[in-house]
């Protein structure tokens, strides 16, 4: 009851309340931490201030909706941060170098990897892939204001300098091929999500000549005559773990204790239990202070990855016609930690909803002419949101409010605001109509759909399938609806 009241009542009504003596209201935020496996208020390291550090994308290709929906989560972590009223400084990293194709110490580099496929080099890869990145984060409508974007390779002396750190503290050893964390002189290693077992586990399965023990890791490793990358070092010439860069970039541009630190699930067991083991063994301070982890999205049940060969890229989506921001509605329809569930007709359905509030916000933004007021209900969405981040409930809370005739029209647009600052959905510029009428097509793309029309009257299914392709391709869509057929201008 009590934590009833102070989740949810106390700030409402402090908002209603006349005689209140605060001036803005400040709802506190909740965020489940993975390292203390529950959900709890968000209190920062220095107040009124946070620092965010997201693990972005190894640019040795396209990156996928799957990776997509990890910068939509570490968007909406950014964005509950600011609403909860704290100034914000943020990271995410741009993997160039280290990261190998089995995720932990087998494999070769996935740059190397990437290279090789599109016969060039690592550097032009990286660039052309951390481009592209930036292009789909715009689409998705992140915001960008405030986000360092550091890659590894431009760190290299930091994480030399920590390798460093830490074998002076004796927490590392040599073999053959590197120079390793001995995970055996830090005992709280696989804490985080309670992954020791696990960890272990895996391990036996994998024996790397020289380690100690399975469960320790590269932080640097001895070139090898066919590495693309490679860099002086004490330790000779080579290249740094995967690891190693996120504690050395976070450190240098936020601090040696962070405040959240977001990826999705499969980082858990490896990649983030390796960061804290580097980042405290080298410091002596905790690392973060909240861990926060998006679930997978999926298709058919299988997590979407480039080793499934199930992957779909934001390319792919705006091609079939969709609008980059009806992926962004369909990811914060669901809870960042429940898995989604991927398919183009999910996707249509989405996209139908978004459209709906778009139309919805189009109407209010003419009526109120773009003047906004208050309503207890914007402190209600503001609460929800920060309650985990509960996207789909904010949007059923949005929804409901702008059906409530006791609210102005002034209110609704102050609600949109509101909304729209929390779900960066655009709602305060909602995008024109894409649908267009027929006489809307040219000449020639109306032949096509009459012919279309005719096909089918002659159960001539196939035709009536490639005119279709036709007319796709001519930078159209059409769709047989029950209301009739539905033209859509493609985005190129
Ligand atoms: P990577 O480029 O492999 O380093 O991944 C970039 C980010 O995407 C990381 O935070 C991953 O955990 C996350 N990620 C990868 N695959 C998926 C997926 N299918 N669903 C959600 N997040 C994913
Ligand atoms: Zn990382």
């Amino acid at each position: 009851m009590l934590y009833f009241f102070c989740r949810h009542l106390r700030p409402f009504l402090s908002y209603m309340w006349p005689f209140s003596t605060k001036k803005t209201v400040t709802v506190p935020l909740f965020l489940t931490n993975t390292l203390s496996g529950s959900k709890d208020q968000f209190l920062p390291l220095v107040a009124g201030r946070a620092t965010l550090y997201s693990c972005g994308p190894t640019v040795y290709g396209p990156q996928h909706i799957g990776n997509l929906r990890a910068a939509v989560f570490a968007d909406t972590v950014a964005r509950a941060l600011k609403a909860a009223g704290y100034q914000l400084r943020r990271v995410i990293n741009i993997t160039d170098v280290g990261h190998l194709v089995g995720d932990g110490d087998e494999g070769e580099d996935k740059m190397a990897v990437g290279a090789r496929a599109e016969k060039t080099t690592p550097e032009e890869i990286a660039n052309r892939y951390a481009t592209r990145y930036l292009d789909d984060i715009k689409a998705l409508n992140l915001d960008l204001s405030d986000i360092h974007f550091p890659r590894a390779t431009e760190y290299i002396t930091q994480q030399i300098e920590m390798i460093k750190t830490l074998e002076m503290k004796g927490l590392t050893y040599k073999t053959s091929d590197g120079i390793y964390f001995d995970t055996e002189l830090f005992p709280s290693y696989g804490t985080l999500g309670n992954q020791k077992e696990v960890v272990q586990q895996a391990g036996t399965r994998v024996s790397t000549e020289g380690k100690k023990n399975p469960r320790d890791f590269a932080l640097w490793r001895f070139a090898g005559p066919t590495d693309l990358q490679k860099w002086d070092s004490p330790w000779g010439e080579g290249n740094p773990g995967w690891s190693i860069e996120c504690s050395a970039m976070s450190r240098a541009l936020l601090g040696e204790t962070i405040d959240v630190h977001t990826g999705g699930q499969d980082h858990i067991s490896v990649h983030h239990n390796n960061e804290i083991a580097q980042s405290e063994g080298a410091s002596g301070r905790p690392f973060v202070r909240y861990w926060l982890h998006n679930a997978f999205l999926t298709i058919e049940g299988a997590k979407i990855s480039k080793s499934v060969g199930n992957v779909h890229t934001l390319s792919e989506v705006i091609e079939r016609g969709f609008h980059p921001l009806a992926l962004r509605y369909f990811f914060l329809q669901a809870h960042y930690r429940t898995p989604l569930s991927f398919s183009w007709e999910a996707l249509k359905a989405a996209e139908t909803g978004l459209e709906g509030l778009w139309k919805t916000a189009r109407d209010i933004k003419k009526k109120s002419r773009g003047k906004a007021s208050s309503s207890p209900y914007a402190i209600e969405l503001r609460s929800i949101f920060l309650d985990d981040l509960a996207t789909p409930q904010v949007l059923a809370a949005l929804f409901k409010a702008l059906g409530d005739d006791d609210l102005t029209i002034e209110q609704k647009w102050g609600l949109l605001t509101e909304a729209d600052a929390l779900l960066g959905l655009s709602l305060m510029e909602p995008p024109q109509d894409a649908h267009i009428g027929l006489e809307d097509l040219p000449e020639a793309v109306q032949t096509m759909y009459r012919e279309r029309v005719e096909a089918k009257k002659q159960k001539d299914y196939a035709r009536a399938d490639e005119l279709r392709i036709h007319i796709e391709n001519s930078g159209y869509r059409v769709e047989d609806t029950a209301s009739g057929p539905l033209f859509t201008r493609l985005e190129r």
